[in-house]
């Protein structure tokens, strides 16, 4: 299961909402996660 790197939660890869960094692809629980994301990405990239 894929792991939200910005909250660290594990849930079900049908809900994720997918997002691609650096031609990596990440995962998140929600869009709010994914924005958070978005906004400083090198916080958050190292955490899966
Ligand atoms: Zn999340």
């Amino acid at each position: 299961m894929p792991v939200d790197p910005v909250c660290g939660i594990e849930f079900d890869e049908d809900l994720a909402v997918i997002h691609e960094h650096d031609g990596k692809k990440f995962y998140f629980c929600c869009n709010g996660c994914r924005r958070i994301f978005i906004k400083k990405p090198r916080k958050y990239k190292n955490n899966v």
